[in-house]
């Protein structure tokens, strides 16, 4: 899989300008947000192998979820730290 992704990126892409056989806007984003089980990802997973323009959407899209997950890891951070640093007292 990250073998396929590598080939995505470094390989000068898989153009697929009629977007034959692509899952579409919504379920690229179903599947960055996780909204989506593992058998329907698992399809799709192989499909974005070969298919430069859903892999980059789905890219996009899971970046979108990775900053949300940053910033709500940030405060947990902050709290689990000075309720640590209470207990050491
Ligand atoms: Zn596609």
């Amino acid at each position: 899989m990250i073998k396929a992704y590598q080939r995505v990126v470094l390989g000068g892409g898989f153009p697929n300008r009629e977007r034959a056989g692509c899952p579409g806007n919504e379920i690229l984003r179903a599947m960055a947000f996780r909204k989506l089980g593992v058998d329907q990802v698992n399809d799709w997973i192989e499909h974005l192998g070969t298919c430069s323009p859903c892999f980059r959407e789905y890219t996009e899209f899971r970046r979108q979820v990775c900053c949300s997950a940053a910033m709500g890891g940030l405060r947990m951070n902050h709290l689990s730290s000075s309720s640590g640093s209470l207990a050491q007292k």
